[in-house]
């Protein structure tokens, strides 16, 4: 075992603050890493202040995570030391289910994630990114494409993969009309990909400031979602909707903008239920579901395409004595798009 230095909370009303962590020694199939960026995602948020219930103390957050391999097990065959790699939301999963199987390790029952989850090797909760090192099961460490910027490729571990994944979920959205609720981290990747891919994209945001950004960034239209008369304009009208909404809003607004047969799929994770009004999907046959992160052969899919696209989550980089400051920033849906933590600066703490 060795020790780590990284960032954690103590309890759901205590800020991150600098602390050592354990980390294993690498078994055979383990892939060590220097952990250079990580992302800093709405959902580390929500789990610090315990807002969905299920966080374990201490928590150290981070599930974006990009590196430089530093030591492998002698099993490992896909990594070297020197080698750029990145871990997601998950760290391993049973590997024998039908999910696991078939790829989406990310319905395995016996998922484990990259934190506050109960650690199999160590006892405790494994710990996440907000640190200088990991140990990651080689299957569930990702190539990174050498010609991305790492501080913008970290954010693709989660908030690209979330938006990804249901995205491609729709098909061939070429010439569709496809709309994104909220642009922050998620929302943003949801902007980039939806337009790579051909659609048609309508931004939906509360912060008239981004709208500039917005079609910068990809979008053909900016909705100010909190006007009446704007929203009323695209009545029955999309073919898909993403919400990535991290706070409590009115979905069925949302509803009423799906054509027939439409989809509205939520990655953001409000932790109070939402209303729905059974009329807003009767009426049009429309549907409402949800996405979580994506497998891990189609995260690797997401970075090849970043890679060869050029893609990377636009970001601002701050050291980790700044963390705090930036989760009071993501209240204020002040981003753009994503912060993504210097793990150098650690090195002074
Ligand atoms: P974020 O960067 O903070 O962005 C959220 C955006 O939502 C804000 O920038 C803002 O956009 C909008 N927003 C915030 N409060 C709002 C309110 N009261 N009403 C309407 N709009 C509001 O967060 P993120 O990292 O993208 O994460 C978004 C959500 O996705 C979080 O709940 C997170 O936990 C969840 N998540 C889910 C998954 C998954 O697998 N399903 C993965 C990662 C994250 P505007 O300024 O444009 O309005
Ligand atoms: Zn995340």
């Amino acid at each position: 075992m060795s020790h780590a230095k990284a960032f954690s909370a103590a309890s759901p009303t205590s800020p991150l603050a600098p602390a050592t962590i354990p980390r294993r020694d690498p078994t055979p199939g383990d892939v060590a890493i220097e952990i250079l960026f990580c992302g800093v995602c709405h959902s580390d948020l929500h789990m610090v202040r315990n807002e969905w219930g299920v966080t374990a103390y201490p928590v150290v957050p981070g599930h974006e995570i990009v590196g430089r391999v530093t030591r492998v097990g002698a099993a490992v065959t896909k990594y070297k030391p020197g080698d750029l790699a990145a871990v997601g939301c998950l760290v391993d999963s049973d590997g024998t289910c039908p999910h696991c199987k078939a790829d989406h390790e990310q319905f395995c029952a016996n998922q484990i994630l990259t934190y506050s989850a109960p650690d199999r090797h160590l006892g405790g909760f494994t710990y996440g990114g907000y640190s200088d090192s990991i140990v990651v099961d080689e299957r569930f460490v990702l190539r990174v494409p050498s010609n991305l910027d790492l501080a913008g490729a970290a954010p693709l571990l989660c908030a690209g993969i979330t938006t990804w994944s249901p995205i491609r979920q729709q098909g061939d959205i070429r010439g569709k009309k496809v709309g994104v609720v909220g642009l922050g981290g998620l929302g943003h990747m949801g902007v980039k990909f939806a337009h790579a891919f051909g659609a048609h994209v309508v931004v939906f945001t509360t912060s008239p400031g981004k709208t500039a950004d917005a079609l910068r960034l990809g979008a053909d239209e900016v909705v100010m979602s909190r006007n009446s008369d704007e929203m009323r304009k695209h009545s029955g009208s999309f073919d898909f909707i993403l919400d990535t909404v991290s706070a409590d809003h009115d979905v069925n607004a949302y509803l009423h903008l799906l054509a027939p047969n439409g989809n509205l799929t939520l990655v953001g994770a409000p932790p109070k239920p939402l209303a729905v009004s059974s009329f807003a999907l009767i009426l049009g046959r429309r549907s409402l579901s949800g996405s979580n992160i994506g497998g891990i052969a189609e995260t690797q899919e997401m970075l090849d395409f970043c890679g060869a696209h050029g893609i990377t989550a636009d970001v601002e980089v701050i050291p980790i004595q700044k963390v705090n400051e930036a989760y009071e920033r993501l209240l204020k849906s002040d981003v753009k798009y994503r912060f993504s933590i210097d793990m150098a600066s650690l090195k002074s703490v």
